[in-house]
């Protein structure tokens, strides 16, 4: 069976301060989802819980009384809709969700590589190439160690433009220790987590730079990871990124149905 192009799990609604988009509700992300047929839509708003210590200034009104805002969702026959959120990691055991409020989201996306957050997730003088690719192997690594909820936690945006802004992102992928990637995704396919294919990251003519841009993807199909689509829409138009860019890349990964991550 096909992979399902029935599902959106990283969106992000107007109480992202990026977004700040009042057409960006929830009630549009559920009417996206019925017109496209989806089962499920996940609404994963920026999070940094006021009990980890050390946010920026950024995220610090971004707590969790912040987004849940959204609650209740409503209810859907044909949709269902989920409560999660994008946290964030900034290495070593700092995730800016405290593990008591595990269970106030039912999907907890973790990006490891906001890297444009200089010195606050990325140290500035991690500044080639080389070095955000080992940053971001080491990140994912410290990730795994972590005591997670992992059924109910995505892997956000493996491949993202904002790994390197002022570099070569594809040359970063490609740099990627092979060695070490397979073994911590081994991992998160052992420990039941899902791994993000991010739409917003196949940038117009990605099939150009094929081996680079589905590199890491297809190490970790190898290694036996589950995948989902995501929008990570701030915005209603971006919604449409899952279906406009969605079957190009499940059909270059070859993903079928055995390779869809399922939320609990
Ligand atoms: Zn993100
Ligand atoms: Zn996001």
């Amino acid at each position: 069976m096909a992979f399902p192009i029935d599902h959106d799990m990283h969106c992000h609604t107007c109480l992202s301060s990026c977004s700040g988009d009042a057409a960006q509700s929830v009630q549009a992300l559920l009417e996206h989802a019925r017109r496209c047929g989806y089962t499920l839509q996940c609404v994963t708003d920026h999070l940094w819980d006021s009990l980890v210590p050390g946010s920026s200034n950024w995220y610090a009104p971004q707590d969790i009384g912040h987004v849940k805002r959204n609650l209740p969702l409503p209810h859907d026959d044909q949709v269902r809709l989920v409560f999660g959120c994008e946290t964030e990691f900034c290495g070593g055991t700092k995730l800016g969700l405290d593990p008591r409020n595990y269970d106030q989201f039912d999907f907890i996306v973790i990006p490891p590589n906001h890297f444009h957050m200089k010195d606050f997730v990325r140290p500035s003088t991690c500044d080639t190439e080389e070095k955000i690719a080992d940053l971001f192997v080491e990140r994912l690594e410290d990730i795994s160690r972590l005591d997670l909820p992992w059924r109910k936690v995505g892997i956000a945006h493996m491949i993202c433009g904002l790994i390197f802004t002022e570099g070569d992102p594809l040359r970063v992928y490609e740099l990627v220790d092979e060695k070490r990637f397979r073994a911590v995704m081994g991992k998160y396919a052992r420990f039941g987590a899902g791994i993000e294919i991010n739409l917003a990251s196949f940038f117009p003519g990605w099939q150009d730079h094929e081996d680079a841009v589905l590199r890491l993807y297809r190490l970790a199909k190898e290694e036996g990871c589950k995948f989902y689509l995501a929008s990570d829409a701030h915005h209603p138009a971006e919604l449409d990124l899952v279906p406009d860019r969605a079957p190009a890349v499940v059909e270059a990964l070859g993903l079928t149905e055995d390779d869809r991550f399922i939320l609990a």
